[in-house]
């Protein structure tokens, strides 16, 4: 049993849906990166497992750690641990990153956590992660170049310790000093906690940076493509539009994305298959 499984997902939005049928295994200490086309629905599923309630399941089920949480709240699902990085983080005035850390490590727990126990931890994380102390005493997200929200949100991540983490990442705007503080902190926080992670992204920029173990390609609220970090390379060279044409060729009445994921032999073998 995976640790986040997530089976048969079907998401609508405004009357219209937008996944329609995905299957997804991670276990901790996994990274997977999903990637696909803008408008594919990365997003939604990004909002999906963090329990948006804009974002109706209509079928299917996501489970963590064995346990339903496919209507679970979303402080359940932190709780659970599952963590989600924030697409647009807020800034909160008056609030330091030390103060919001240790908030995010309280609405965890049972007793807030002991002002000692707290800074070991916060060293810990400083230190693993390269970040200059004094950043923890400036005030959240006030100011903050695009990689500096990211330094926070990543020392976020380090001091809640989640099993699995998801990170959608705008298509549109992380420069890159943003984009490598996010994918060396989930190498770190992979390499050192055992972090497993999910990766969203429609470019393949920042797996330059964190070499995911296993690639899903969604198109279309479809997952229709799965292999390893090769699929990368090979979407560098050919572009979605090009396997978009491959998979839909190869899927063509196929009723399982995986029979299409054989890629281009996949008719001539299904038909083998079949006279077994
Ligand atoms: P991606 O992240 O892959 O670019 P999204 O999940 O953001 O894709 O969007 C997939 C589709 O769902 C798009 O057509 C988008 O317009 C629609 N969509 C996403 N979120 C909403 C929403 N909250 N309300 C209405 N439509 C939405
Ligand atoms: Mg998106």
């Amino acid at each position: 049993m995976a640790d986040l499984e997530i089976r048969d997902l079907h998401v609508r939005t405004e009357d219209r849906e937008i996944l329609r049928g995905v299957d997804l295994e991670i276990n901790r200490g996994e990274i997977h990166a999903l990637m696909g086309p803008n408008g594919s629905g990365k997003s939604t599923l990004a909002n999906t497992l963090l329990g948006h309630p804009s974002y109706e399941i209509t079928e299917g089920s996501i489970s963590f750690k064995g346990e339903d949480i496919t209507g679970a709240e979303p402080h359940e699902r932190a709780k659970a641990g599952l963590f989600l990085a924030f697409q647009y983080p807020v800034s909160i005035p008056g609030v330091s990153v030390a103060n919001f850390l240790r908030m995010a490590i309280n609405a965890k727990r049972e007793e807030p956590i002991q002002v000692k126990e707290f800074r070991t931890q916060l060293q810990h994380a400083v230190e693993l992660l390269d970040v200059d102390r004094s950043f923890t005493s400036r005030h959240l997200n006030d100011g903050f170049s695009g990689g500096e929200k990211k330094r926070a949100e990543i020392l976020q991540m380090a001091m809640l310790a989640p099993d699995v983490a998801i990170l959608d990442e705008t298509d549109s705007g992380l420069d890159i000093d943003a984009l490598r503080t996010v994918a060396e902190g989930v190498q770190r926080l992979h390499d050192e906690q055992g972090l497993g992670a999910l990766i969203i992204t429609h470019y393949q920029r920042i797996l330059h940076y964190v070499e995911p173990e296993f690639v899903h390609i969604l198109m279309d609220g479809r997952i229709v493509l799965e292999g390893g970090v090769e699929l990368v390379e090979r979407l560098e060279r050919e572009g979605y539009d090009q396997i978009r044409q491959e998979v839909g060729a190869a899927h063509a009445g196929a009723q399982s994305p995986h029979v299409g994921a054989q890629a281009g032999a996949a008719g001539a073998s299904a038909a083998g298959d079949g006279s077994v």
